[in-house]
This record gives C-alpha cells, structure tokens and sequence, in this order.
C-alpha cells in the first residue's frame, strides 16, 4: 500500500514543493534575476492576497529599501504555471511553493556552499550570455556535480551586446562536462531578443510590450527559420533523453509516437538523475522570461520525493544509520542550516525539515546540546514579508525564533528523538561528467 507522505492541513503538497538554490559567477545577474522572480511571484501573491494590482507597482521600490528578502538565508515564493495557450492561470486549484536558498557565490567559503548545497534538492546555475563559463562557476558547479544536485542552466543577459547563446552552451559542455540540451532558446539576441522558442512544446513565446504581470503571451506556430531551429533542437533533446532515459528509448528505438509530455516527463527523469542539464537563455530583465525559467523549476527539478530519503545517525552509535522518511507522518527532523540575526525578530534559526512537522509552541531536541528549548515563533520570509506560520511540514523550509542554543549543522528533532543528520545523497550520475 502506498501511503501519502502528505498530511490533510499542509497548504503545498509534497510533489508541488521545489527546494532550489541560484548560483552564478558574480556579475552573472544572480541578484537581478531572484529579484525579479521575488518581484513577478510577489505580485501574483499580491494580486493573489488583496485583489489589487495597483499595490503591487511600488513593491520593488520597497524591497530595495528594505532589503530582506534578496539577502536572506531563504525565501518562499508561490508559484503558478502557465497554460497550454501560454497565459498564467491566476487562481487555479493548486499551487506550487518554491523555495529559494541563498548559495554563496565566494570560493572562500566553500564550507558555507557545501552546506546550502545539502539543503536544497535542485539548482538553477546563471551565466552571462557574453561571458560564457567563469572559474569561479567552474568550482560551484563542481561543488554541485558531487552533491549531485540536479542542475538547469540559465544564459542570462541575451540582450547584451556580443551575447552568444550557442557559444555558452557550447562551453557548458566542453568547460563543464556536462550533457547540455537547450529548453528555452533565445529569438534575438542584444536589442532584438524578442522572445523564447519553447522546444518540447515547438512554439514561439514573445515578450510583449506589456511585460506587467497577468499580460498574456504571445505565443505562436514555429514558422521559417525558427521553425528550423526548433526542430534541430527538439531532435537534439529528444535524442539526448533517448540516449539516457529507458522509457523514451525504448519508444524511440520502436519508432513509436513520443508526446510533449512523455518527453517532458524523461527529461524530468534525466536532469533529476543528473545525466541531463536542461539550458534556457533570455533575460533576467524580462518578466516573461522568468516565467518560463519557473516553468522549467517546476517541470524539470525534483521536489523532496525525488530524491532519496535523508539518513540519519544514531549519535552513541555512528554505525547506526536511521532512516529519516520523507513524510509528514514521522516524526520530526530538521537540519539548521543558517542563522540570522534579524532586526526585527531577532536569531533566526533557518531549517529544513527532512521528516514530519513542527509546530509552533514545540520542543525541539538537539542531540549535541542534549537540550531541548521551545520554539517561540515560526516564521517564513515570503515574498516582502516575515509570515509567522503555525506549522512547517517535511521537505518544506522556514525560520525558527526563540532557540538560543542552535547553530548551524545542528540537528533539531522531536523530544527523545537521538538523531544526527546526514547530508541527503542524491543517486550517482552514471553518465561520467569528465
Ligand atoms: P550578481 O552579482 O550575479 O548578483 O549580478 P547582478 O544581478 O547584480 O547583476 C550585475 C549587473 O548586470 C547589474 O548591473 C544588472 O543590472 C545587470 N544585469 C542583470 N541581468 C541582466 C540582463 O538580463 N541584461 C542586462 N543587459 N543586464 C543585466
């Protein structure tokens, strides 16, 4: 019997949960671009809350003002995918959370990297359309490449002059070792990026003048030279996921029908088991672009089911593994993985929550302290605002407030629960990254 790992009160689903990090050569348009994913998903919450577009035009100015949410350990936004004919469906039944975990971009803190890295399931990587492969995204990437976590690459900054898409991809291959397949290529490039050609679905996205939220796409039948270029890549993706998923292959190498979501689904397979990394290029700077970047977070990289489930020391003990479930309905255990000192609340103790819930009022047990301490509030950096949540369910992320004797990489559990974390391992690339 299959058992929901979902309890009835969460408000996000499991399946419907993305923990990502963005991760760039400094430069690359990190900053910018979460700013805007913060920015088109704080109004869609804004519009969402309030029913009022209008509030949402001087939200940005705030933010900078403010500075919270960019520069925090973790932010939470709420997602919603496009349709089919391209527009975004304002309130349809469900939801997607992503949450974003800030990855320092130094080398010099390589400790700090190694562990954002262990918290989050899947990574978007930024380059600079003109710059190409930096070094300094060489050492994350490699970082990210032995945590196996499963990677989207973003060329941003298309409308550049001298932006070369081919050439980024083409160095994320050779420089990088990895098996790269363009999702999303840029139409134009510098003053004539115009828009996207989504390959599975072979349809032309175009930025519109109206680049405001709830503004449809423009979105059309490949025609000429893009029609050429579509199909080139769509074979190309299609032949890479044959090559690596068995499901396609199989119905490949029979020459059956493979339809746009039976790709969608492989690709989704390959990139999650690292033998695949899905590349978009655009521009931070338009919103739409950010939509179908998202789009690609929620299609392609794993929530917290996809990957295997933690495991856990028993810390007397250190042969004794304990496996933490990936499931509401066990019993807690997070990983502090960022403090913060916050102006307005106080130590806030980031945590990702591996199995069961936490609540508001709770005791938490740490097993190096061997002391329990009670959590006072619990908060989630959402869009523009600290929330206080009164739950935090497993695979999702938030802040504690009120522990004063945490620290990062400890491990917080339920009362009488003797177990230290381990970093999550994903599954092996069997596609070597040379
Ligand atoms: P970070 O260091 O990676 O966080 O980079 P920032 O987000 O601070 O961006 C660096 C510079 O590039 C800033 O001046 C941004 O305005 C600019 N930038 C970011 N994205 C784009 C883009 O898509 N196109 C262009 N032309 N400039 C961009």
């Amino acid at each position: 019997m299959v058992v929901n790992p979902n309890s009835p009160e969460r408000p996000y689903s499991l399946e419907r949960t993305r923990n990502i990090g963005i991760a760039a050569h400094i430069d690359a348009g990190k900053t910018t671009l979460t700013e805007r994913i913060l920015f088109y998903t704080g109004m869609i919450h804004k519009i969402g809350e309030v029913h009022d577009g209008a509030a949402t035009t001087d939200w940005m100015e705030q933010e900078r003002e403010r500075g919270i949410t960019i520069t925090s350990a973790a932010v939470t936004t709420e997602w919603w995918q496009r349709t089919e004919e391209g527009s975004v469906k304002l309130f349809p039944e469900e939801k997607q959370r992503i949450n974003i975990i800030d990855t320092p971009g130094h080398v010099d803190f390589t400790a700090e990297v190694e562990r954002s890295l262990r918290v989050l399931d899947g990574a978007i990587v930024v380059f600079d359309a003109v710059a190409g492969v930096q070094p300094q995204t060489e050492t994350v990437w490699r970082q990210a490449t032995k945590y196996n976590v499963p990677r989207l690459v973003f060329v941003n900054k298309m409308d550049r002059v001298g932006a070369d898409f081919g050439n980024v991809v083409a160095e994320v291959r050779e420089k990088l070792g990895a098996n790269a397949a363009s999702i999303l290529i840029p139409i134009g490039s510098e003053d004539a990026l115009i828009g996207q050609i989504d390959v599975v679905n072979q349809k032309a996205v175009y930025f519109s003048d109206d680049d405001t939220f709830g503004s449809t796409f423009t979105v059309k039948e490949l025609e000429g030279d893009l029609a050429d270029i579509g199909k080139a890549a769509y074979d190309e993706l299609l032949n890479a996921v044959a090559d690596i998923d068995d499901a396609v292959g199989e119905k490949f190498l029979n020459e059956e029908e493979i339809s746009h979501e039976e790709l969608k689904q492989g690709i989704r397979r390959a990139t999650i088991a690292n033998k695949l990394v899905p590349v978009a290029g655009g521009s931070a700077f338009k919103n739409k672009g950010v939509q179908y970047l998202l789009d690609a977070v929620i299609d392609y990289l794993p929530s917290p089911l996809d990957i295997p489930s933690a495991i856990g020391m028993d810390p007397e003990n250190e042969e004794l593994e304990i496996e933490i479930p990936t499931t509401d309905h066990a019993k807690f255990a997070a990983l502090a993985f960022k403090l913060w000192a916050d102006k307005y609340v106080g130590k806030l103790v980031f945590f990702r929550v591996y199995s069961g819930v936490i609540r508001k009022g709770d005791t938490v047990y740490n097993p190096r302290t061997r002391k329990s301490e009670r959590v006072g509030r619990l908060i989630r950096i959402q869009a523009d605002e600290h929330k206080d949540i009164d739950a935090c369910f497993a695979g999702d992320i938030a802040a504690m407030v009120g522990l004063k004797n945490a620290t990062t990489g400890d491990t917080l559990a339920s009362e009488g629960y003797d177990v230290v974390l381990e970093p999550p391992t994903f599954p092996e690339p069997v596609i070597s990254m040379a």
